[in-house]
């Protein structure tokens, strides 16, 4: 049956990520991210299923950031948590207000909602007594936010599937990122989740990715393997043939640049 195999598949793309960032640990108390997108309702049900399989115990609690976004209909996702018997906590907090302040009309206020949402929900995991923070972020957007970085900030940089947050009291995990939206996308129609479009708040789509996404979208007609090929860079990085004076030098300690 297709949603078997792909459940299966997904699980195993997980699996490669977990195994080799170490993603979970005996103990874990995660705070599973639900905005409502179809790549968050993946990633719950994906990691209470991979919960039932780890061979020590984790717990997840799915949070939603209430945003204050007119017409949100929280009531949806309310009853489909508790209805499919996830731990779950609703947060509220006007971020829309801030951003609609914030960001002049006709700018994308994608960026500054962000970082906006992903420090409530690291007080609220320290406020819950959550030591993980899972984000649904998949393959694609690594590799288009490997080349926002390329392209538009000069710098070589994507997401890491494990991070310390810089004040040292969060560890996000990112359990999709081996994962192909299209399979999440595939995943979300399969199962029925009630999906609930991010754009409520008539943020102008971010230009920039949109372009990123089609320069990929074109590379990819004329080469199938280009986006595994950007992904697979990710892992293999040769430090000694780029640019940066911290990796200046070669392994024994020559001037790599002297021939
Ligand atoms: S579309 Fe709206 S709610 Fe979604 S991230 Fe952008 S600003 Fe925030």
């Amino acid at each position: 049956m297709e949603l078997d195999r792909l459940e299966r598949r997904l699980l195993a793309d997980i699996g490669r990520v977990s195994k080799a960032h170490h993603l979970f640990d005996p103990g874990d108390r995660i705070l599973v991210a639900v905005s409502g997108g179809k790549d968050s309702f993946g990633l719950l049900w994906l990691l209470r299923r991979l919960a039932e399989r780890l061979p020590f115990d984790v717990s997840l609690v799915a949070v939603h950031l209430e945003q204050g976004h007119p017409g949100f209909p929280i009531d949806v996702l309310r009853d489909w948590l508790a209805s499919e018997g996830f731990e779950h906590r609703i947060v509220s907090v006007d971020t829309y207000s801030i951003v609609k302040s914030k960001v002049p009309e006709g700018h994308t206020m994608c960026s500054l909602c962000s970082r906006l949402r992903r420090g409530i929900l690291y007080n609220a995991a320290l406020e819950m007594g959550l030591n993980k923070i899972a984000l649904g972020h998949h393959k694609d957007d690594a590799i288009e936010t490997l080349m926002l970085n390329l392209l538009y900030a000069g710098r070589i940089k994507a997401m890491p599937a494990r991070l310390r947050s810089d004040d040292g009291r969060n560890v996000v995990i990112r359990p999709l990122l081996g994962v192909d939206e299209s399979d999440l996308a595939r995943y979300a129609e399969l199962r029925g989740f009630p999906v609930i479009p991010c754009d409520l708040c008539g943020s102008q789509e971010d230009l920039q990715r949109k372009a990123v996404k089609r320069m990929i979208a074109e590379w990819t007609k004329a080469n199938r393997h280009v986006r595994g090929n950007l992904f697979a860079a990710l892992g293999h990085l040769v430090p000694s043939h780029l640019l940066d004076p911290q990796f200046a030098g070669d392994a024994s300690g020559r001037d790599a640049s002297v021939p």
